[in-house]
């Protein structure tokens, strides 16, 4: 309202004043007035307009023109438009570059796509799964830039309910999830999630679930044939019922063996940052460890200890046990009657390393490195035959990584192998320091770590 009441003030004045000329001195004294004010009313508002299209060509660095009256109104207004308007522009510009750097962030790669499926916008992530480029590749048609068969069935189905799985155009190596979102009038959003590791954890649960099943269904089958056998058979000699029932205690042995070794796997990973810390006194370990060995090798075997440090431990005493007691378990097991088995304590540099050395059967080099995954055997007849789980070396490795150990393995087909457990020096006690160490007795295969 007040716009316009100023201006119609000054027209009924200049009105007032024409007319009061008019009758004092005649309508030539009223017309010259008039037409004084017409010309100074177009010339100041000339300079306006000047002044006016001078801002508009910059208005974010000139300030406004500073006028009074109706001009002085229309430059208010015009700049708090303006200012309005910049505020919206700043905070548009602000919103975009948080998304720009949100969308640069996404582990994800993502990719707009319009209504024929011509890319629009990617982020960076899609040039690491997908091979795109947003620069190089906006308004290509998606379809002839990833040609596989499935994706394009994936693509046209557009059923975004369905996720595709399958290999990463540009690294056969990469698993993509695939997913497709629609959004605005006829966008798409198409997601590409990285789940390799996913996958092989999935590959690995499988291939576990398929492992422990085979190795309990021989032992299985072996114990029901027999027991079927027992109760079809009411005549049997009492040396051969005898040789079924040994036979039946030795499967079922087996399978205790294993679901020991089960049981320890699982409580070692569902305690991974539980470890309790304890003083281990090394030469009452090695002194133990050297009788059970004796005692599972029943005079087969001459074992040695050779201890060169008077260094103690610290660890969880029932998992190194465990992890030490596999070791020389296996030793045992691996090397033909008349060898010899040498369980050794030394320091290197700051490390303290305990070894166990047979003269056994060896080890051909492409196994080592895959020794420590569960169920991975050299020669499975023989690692059944006695009383391996395919397990052991999979717990010394869980134990070991524990105490921030490592396993060297060094082994010569025909000629006997080391197995060195490195642990790193800040496991390694002085003598002096305080100790007391237990041994407690040895467990049982698959009980020690408990
Ligand atoms: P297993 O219960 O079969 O012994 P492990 O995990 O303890 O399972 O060992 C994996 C495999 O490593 C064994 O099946 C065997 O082939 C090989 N192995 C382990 N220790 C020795 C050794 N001292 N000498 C020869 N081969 C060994």
């Amino acid at each position: 309202m007040g716009f316009w009441w100023r201006p119609l003030g000054v027209l009924a004045g200049v009105m007032l004043v024409a007319l009061l000329l008019w009758a004092d001195s005649g309508w030539v004294a009223a017309l010259a007035f008039l037409a004084g004010i017409q010309a100074f009313v177009m010339l100041r508002r000339l300079l306006q307009e000047y002044r006016l299209s001078r801002w508009l060509e910059s208005p974010d660095e000139v300030d406004p023109p500073d006028a009074t009256g109706t001009w002085g109104d229309i430059f208010y207004r015009l700049d708090k438009f303006q200012r309005r308007q910049r505020a919206s522009r700043s905070e548009l510009t602000s919103a975009l570059e948080q998304f720009e750097h949100a969308a640069q962030a996404v582990p994800d790669a993502m990719v707009i796509l319009n209504r024929s499926d011509q890319i629009e916008w990617c982020n960076p992530a899609s040039r690491k799964y997908m091979g795109l480029d947003c620069e190089r590749d906006r308004g290509q048609f998606i379809r002839y830039l990833l040609r596989q068969a499935h994706f394009l069935e994936f693509l046209d189905a557009a059923d975004y309910s369905q996720r595709l799985v399958c290999k990463s155009p540009i690294n056969r190596e990469v698993i993509l999830s695939l997913q497709l979102v629609p959004f605005g009038t006829a966008q798409k959003l198409l997601v590409a999630r990285d789940i390799t590791d996913l996958e092989r954890v999935d590959a690995m649960r499988r291939d576990f679930i398929a492992n422990v099943s085979h190795e309990l269904r021989t032992p299985l089958t072996v114990v029901g044939g027999f027991v079927e056998t027992l109760a079809d058979t009411t005549d049997l000699p009492a040396g051969e019922s005898r040789r079924y029932f040994d036979l039946m205690l030795d499967h079922t042995r087996r399978m205790q063996h294993l679901l020991d070794d089960l049981l320890t796997l699982s409580r070692l990973e569902s305690d991974e940052h539980t470890l309790k810390d304890a003083s281990i006194n090394v030469h009452e370990l090695a002194e133990a460890l050297k009788s059970d060995a004796e005692s599972l090798s029943r005079g087969r075997h001459t074992i040695r200890l050779q201890l060169d440090s008077r260094a103690g431990l610290k660890g969880n005493l029932q998992e190194v046990r465990s992890a030490l007691g596999n070791l020389v378990s296996n030793a045992v097991r691996y090397t033909p009657d008349g060898g010899e088995i040498t369980l050794a304590w030394r320091e290197q540099g700051e490390a303290g390393v305990f070894s166990v050395t047979d003269t056994g059967e060896g080890i051909a080099p492409e196994h080592i490195p895959r020794l420590t995954e569960r169920f991975y055997r050299v020669d499975r007849s023989r690692s059944r035959e006695t009383g391996g789980t395919g397990l052991g070396l999979a717990i010394v490795k869980h134990v070991l990584t524990r105490h921030g150990a490592r396993l060297d393995i060094q082994s010569t087909p025909g000629k006997g192998s080391t197995f060195s457990v490195v642990f790193p020096a800040h496991r390694v006690q002085q003598p002096g320091a305080p100790d007391g160490g237990k041994v407690i007795p040895f467990p049982e295969r698959g009980q020690a770590a408990g």
